[in-house]
């Protein structure tokens, strides 16, 4: 950030707070070349992330309705009840880390899987049943088969498949 007054390039933050519910950080700068002050005001780039649909309809990305999502996969599952928020968080973070303007909803639902599968997979098997749309049983027993094979026993209880001490 250059000086306007001297157009030096080295300047000290002398202040820096939160705006507005904290969307931006109001910072009060030092020049170090002839210590003229001046403000610069940092905003979060809110850039909207656009979902495509299968069927080719887009709409805006929709944080809560994945948090609902989720929520509704563990439910009475063992697990703390922010678990679902953290991880609706954590997927548009990954989604806005991307960068990608649009986004196939193909892309969250496998976000949303994995997300679950490391959190509870019986809650990943109710959300992959519904989302896959598991065809018959064959299907969902493949999924099943699938997660003893990478995890042990199903359950998603920490140490659950551990050995007695
Ligand atoms: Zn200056």
């Amino acid at each position: 950030m250059r000086c306007p007054q001297c157009s030096e390039r080295e300047t000290r933050v002398v202040d820096s707070r939160d705006l507005d519910d904290s969307a931006t950080i109001r910072r009060r700068r030092e020049c170090s070349s002839c210590s003229f002050r001046f403000t610069t005001y940092e905003r979060v780039e809110a850039a909207r992330l656009v979902v495509v649909k299968r069927d080719g309809t887009r709409q805006e990305f929709d944080r809560d309705k994945l948090a609902a999502g989720l929520r509704k996969a563990l439910t009475r599952r063992p697990v703390t009840d922010n678990v679902a928020e953290q991880a609706a968080d954590a997927i548009e973070a990954e989604l806005r880390a991307a960068g990608a303007g649009e986004i196939p909803s193909s892309r969250i639902g496998t976000l949303a899987m994995e997300k679950l599968r490391a959190i509870d997979q019986i809650a990943y098997i109710r959300f992959a049943s519904v989302y896959q749309s598991f065809e018959d049983l064959e299907d969902l027993k493949r999924e099943v088969d699938t997660l003893y094979e990478t995890k042990g026993a199903p359950g998603g209880a920490p140490g659950a498949s551990e050995a007695p001490a």
